[in-house]
């Protein structure tokens, strides 16, 4: 039975491609009917961000891939934030101790940067591993007693995995396929750190066997420290988990990897929602307050590493889990298109709710109104909130007059035509789109005047501009009084 997990630090707020690998995560569950986990890696206590943790809950929720398990929902396995399973970490690194498998080791900071400057000053790297580890301060290198009397009086120490001096690592990833390392580039690292709390490596291995993961869906930046998970299983004696390292995501520019700065430097979001940095106060956009939809984001952000194989581009959730496999993960970076966000928002806007839009973003106005003017406006907007700002720009009156078009089309026949209209309005009864419309092509018939010849000029003398939404739905949305004032004041 399928488990993944989606396992975030709770270091700030989380990140746009942070958000992707919950969604691979919850189409691979939800695909395979398997169990999508949320757990929270906060053994990293120096990089905490207090309200971090509820963003993540937060973000989910709110694009509609909540997690069935773990932290916010409780599980079989509970708990589910790091820092409270700390006993347990401990328990599994004196396994290691006991195996041989890892080791005490007492070098102080001061020591281990003195080997650095002294690999440096050599045109080297330090790496603590089986060519140094001899000649450092660890339980390998002195006698049991010396161990057991630095231990006695409580001095520091972290506890090291033992990397065999020889050997190679090997496993198959379902993106990158085939990954090879030797274990004399790997070193020793640490698996429990002075503080007591592990660190993320055997945190993460040791919850992932117990929270009986069975694959292991995460970005590419992971995937220099899987070797070493991999070891750590063997060291446990446990199966692995199948790896799926998903492709980095690349600035727009596809000049690097998109990072939380670029939020800063291209005025587009890199967040899921608003962050408001607790520290500084700083605000950082995110995609719900820009006005991206659910299910454009979704969509969006689905197609950043992964495709159909098919030209079809829009895909709900729903047809999403149906088409999702891990063999159709990309190698290749995915570069952030904000502008191929902002059509997938355009696309799903056309497809929103007219009512819920009509109450949120023009609350001010009778709904049936309201829903006229969203209807009027709903193709000519990349985000809701415009909206509002267009009925605001359509409810003033034209100061001045496309030049363009007035050059080209204001003659004797656009304003005859002009003057027809505005005598007939007054009488035209049924002031809805339709009833305008057959108003004026009747007064215009009648006067032997083609409408094609006068429309444009109509336009402009009652909006100002060339173009526009629908002319006589317009006309409706102004009022009749309205309309027969702007006529005048164009014609005078
Ligand atoms: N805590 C890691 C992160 O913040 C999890 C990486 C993993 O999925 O193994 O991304």
């Amino acid at each position: 039975k399928v488990r993944v997990r989606f396992a975030p630090s709770p270091t700030g707020p989380l990140h746009i491609g942070g958000v992707r690998t919950a969604l691979y995560n919850y189409l691979f569950a939800r695909k395979t009917g398997g169990t999508f986990i949320l757990r929270i890696e906060d053994t990293d206590q120096t990089r905490f961000v207090p309200g971090a943790e509820q963003y993540i809950l937060d973000s989910l929720a709110w694009l509609g891939i909540s997690p069935d398990e773990g932290v916010g929902s409780d599980g079989p396995h509970a708990p589910y934030r790091q820092s409270e399973r700390k006993a347990l970490y401990k328990q599994y690194a004196d396994q290691l101790l006991k195996e041989g498998k890892a080791y005490y080791a007492f070098d102080s900071s001061e020591e281990l940067d003195a080997m650095r400057t002294l690999f440096e000053s050599k045109g080297s790297a330090f790496q603590y591993n089986a060519l140094t580890r001899v000649k450092l301060r660890n339980s390998l290198a002195m006698p049991p007693a010396e161990v057991d009397a630095l231990l006695a009086s409580d001095t520091p120490y972290v506890i090291r995995l033992k990397v065999p001096a020889k050997g190679e690592i090997r496993f198959q990833d379902s993106v990158r396929d085939w990954v090879h390392v030797h274990t004399s580039s790997m070193d020793d690292k640490v698996l429990m750190k002075s503080d007591g709390m592990p660190t993320y490596h055997l945190a993460n291995v040791v919850d992932d066997h117990i929270m009986e993961i069975t694959h292991v869906i995460r970005g590419e930046e992971w995937l220099p420290s899987a070797p070493l998970h991999i070891l750590l299983y063997q060291s446990f004696g446990w199966q692995a988990p199948q790896f799926a390292h998903l492709p980095l995501l690349l600035k727009p520019e596809g000049n690097g990897k998109l990072s939380k700065r670029d939020a800063d430097l291209g005025g587009f979001p890199v967040f899921p929602m608003e962050w408001i940095d607790p520290q500084t106060g700083a605000v950082s956009k995110g995609f719900k307050q820009e006005g991206y939809l659910p299910a454009a984001t979704l969509n969006f952000l689905a197609f950043l590493g992964w495709n159909p194989g098919t030209e079809q581009e829009l895909f709900s959730l729903a047809e999403l889990v149906d088409a999702f496999s891990l063999e159709r993960i990309n190698k290749a970076g995915a570069k952030f298109d904000v502008n191929k966000a902002k059509w997938f928002n355009q696309q799903y806007l056309k497809q929103a709710d007219i009512a819920e839009l009509a109450q949120v973003h023009l609350p001010s106005l009778p709904l049936k109104d309201a829903e006229a003017f969203v209807h009027l406006f709903l193709d000519r907007v990349t985000f809701p909130q415009e909206i509002g700002q267009l009925v605001h720009e359509f409810s003033n009156r034209p100061a001045v007059y496309d030049e363009a078009v007035m050059a080209n089309k204001w003659n004797v026949e656009a304003k005859n035509g002009l003057e027809v209209i505005a005598a007939q309005l007054p009488s035209c009864t049924t002031w809805e789109a339709e009833g305008i419309k057959q108003s004026i092509q009747v007064a215009l018939e009648e006067s032997g005047i083609k409408m094609g010849k006068v429309m444009q000029m109509l336009r402009v003398a009652l909006s100002g501009n060339g173009a526009g939404p629908d002319l006589m739905i317009s006309m409706q949305l102004w009022g009749k009084e309205e309309v027969i004032e702007r006529l005048h004041a164009a014609l005078s």
